[in-house]
């Protein structure tokens, strides 16, 4: 009986020593991945609801490795933000977007996206200098400090009121406008809507799905969309999948929806190149 029992520990002991093998390996490729200039930009258009054209796009960050193909957030980004490599994978995702649609801006200005929206993780706001380096990527690319919405989540926000309204004051001042992404699925109170300054309300997916036929929830989201002009914010529906639900959402008073009913995210240079040429005489 002794020698099953250690039998079991070292076999357990295999498996936690294989595991660690293994996120090693992982974190050393997504490292590499990261030098070897494997990571994308792809955009999302964020749509002005009713007409449904481009009022401005959201970065999202993809890994196109030679082996697996397009890697997708969810399979790297809890890895990058345990390790810390998010913060250089975010700098790169940000000087990127400021980069592109300031280009776009400049050679296409009736089909360029307005402003653009880049993910910080909550890391960021643990570095004295996210303003600075905010900075930097606008002055190195050009873009108006206007043209750019830093989209942090509401937990993230929570963590340390006092730190994180002082970190976001200070980008503000820039001219930066800050979004509060994932809106409704903290477990949190709304007092941060009083003590943390924001300009941009994102409603979770999860409010969207669903929406028509339950009058309950129809009668949640319009009060947000009520909340967030109350209080002087863009208010943007995410998630927006069919015609329903964006018809739905304008009868709100929802002035702006992202997802895939207004377009899906794609290579940044696609995107360009064919909404370019649909605009084209
Ligand atoms: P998110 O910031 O909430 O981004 C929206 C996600 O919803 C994107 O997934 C987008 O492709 C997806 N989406 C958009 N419209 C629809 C729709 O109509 N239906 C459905 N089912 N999904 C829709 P994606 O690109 O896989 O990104 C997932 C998450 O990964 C993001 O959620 C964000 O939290 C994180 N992420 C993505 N890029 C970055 C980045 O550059 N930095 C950081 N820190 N996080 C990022
Ligand atoms: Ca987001
Ligand atoms: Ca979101
Ligand atoms: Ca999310």
């Amino acid at each position: 009986a002794k020698d099953q029992g250690k039998n079991r520990f070292m076999t357990f002991e295999n498996r936690m020593h294989e595991q660690l093998l293994n996120r090693l390996d992982q974190e050393s490729r997504l490292r590499e991945a990261v030098q070897r200039g494997e990571l994308r930009l792809h955009l999302q258009p964020v749509a002005a609801i009713p007409d449904g054209r481009m009022s401005g796009a959201e970065a999202l960050v993809r890994w196109q490795d030679p082996e697996r193909g397009l890697q997708m957030p969810g399979s790297f980004i809890p890895l990058a933000e345990e390790t810390g490599m998010i913060i250089d994978i975010d700098r790169w995702i940000l000087m990127e977007a400021c980069r592109t649609v300031r280009k776009w801006q400049g050679e296409n200005p009736e089909t360029a996206p307005a402003w653009v929206s880049v993910n910080l993780s909550a890391a960021h706001l643990d570095l004295p200098d996210l303003t600075d380096h905010v900075a930097y990527a606008l002055a190195t690319t050009g873009l108006s400090p206007h043209c750019l919405v830093l989209e942090l989540t509401e937990t993230v926000m929570m963590r340390d009121v006092a730190v994180t309204s002082a970190r976001l004051q200070e980008l503000r001042e820039l001219g930066v406008k800050i979004a509060i992404d994932d809106f409704g699925t903290g477990y949190s109170s709304l007092g941060y809507l009083r003590d943390i300054p924001v300009d941009v309300l994102k409603i979770d997916r999860s409010f969207i799905t669903g929406l028509v036929g339950n009058g309950r929830q129809q009668e949640l989201v319009s009060a947000i969309v009520q909340l967030g002009h109350t209080l002087g914010l863009r208010v943007v529906a995410e998630g927006v999948e069919d015609a329903d639900q964006l018809a739905l959402l304008s009868v709100m008073g929802c002035k702006f929806a992202q997802g895939y009913y207004l377009g899906r995210p794609e290579a940044a240079d696609q995107l360009y190149a064919r909404t370019a040429l649909l605009a084209a005489p």
